[in-house]
């Protein structure tokens, strides 16, 4: 059996305040007190690992031994079939630019530029499967973890469709829907999203 968080406290290792703002919302039901990386200091770990797995327990490990307490981190992307699954663990660095907007920042543009680019040289038949990853994972101080994998299939657009949202949800439509991730209502994204089939797996086996 799984070792549980019960309710007690858990660092949610990630200094996005967006994220932590909706773990905590997510896990406060279950008497779980919410710590964020941020107001404990602590440092962001390079994530040098291959997969999402990988990195996301590189950040929930960093995070309990640097505090001592169970962490919660997470990792997420975008892998396209006919790209052998990039960008992947790479979604956030295919945005990477030196100067965007005034300094070194992201551009979603470019890296949904760069997918269609790489996707239109293998001719006008290229599959366009895609699907969005999330890994959740748990980190004990004893040195126990767990890890939760959710996953939404679907097919990328061109050109980009859609205001809301972010990173790549203007070229994604789910399987079965019309409509990219940045044209449906967020509720309806949070609902069906790669997260909340993490999410789902976190709380039936931490809390179930
Ligand atoms: P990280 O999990 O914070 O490392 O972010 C990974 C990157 O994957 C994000 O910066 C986005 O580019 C991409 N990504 C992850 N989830 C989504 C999503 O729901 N929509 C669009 N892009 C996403």
């Amino acid at each position: 059996m799984t070792r549980r968080i019960g309710s007690g406290s858990l660092v949610i290792a990630t200094h996005n305040a967006g994220k932590l703002k909706e773990i905590s919302a997510l896990l406060g039901p279950y008497g779980v007190k919410c710590i964020s990386a941020g107001a404990l200091g602590l440092p962001e770990p390079a994530e040098t690992g291959r997969t999402f797995i990988d990195n996301a327990l590189i950040k929930a490990r960093a995070a309990t031994e640097a505090s001592g307490l169970a962490a919660l981190a997470d990792d997420s992307g975008l892998s396209v079939a006919a790209l052998d699954g990039r960008p992947g663990v790479y979604s956030a660095d295919w945005a990477e630019r030196q100067w965007f907007e005034g300094g070194p920042g992201r551009d979603w543009f470019m890296a949904m530029g760069k997918v269609e680019g790489m996707l239109q040289a293998q001719g006008a038949d290229a599959e366009r499967a895609a699907w969005f990853s999330c890994v959740l994972a748990i980190s004990w101080p004893d040195g126990e973890s767990a890890v939760y994998e959710g996953r939404v299939d679907g097919s990328l657009v061109w050109p980009p469709r859609g205001e809301l949202g972010f990173g790549y949800d203007p070229v994604f439509v789910p399987a079965g829907a019309q409509q990219t991730f940045a044209e449906i209502d967020p509720s309806e994204k949070h609902r069906i999203s790669h997260r909340a089939a993490a999410f789902d797996k976190l709380v039936a086996d931490q809390f179930g």
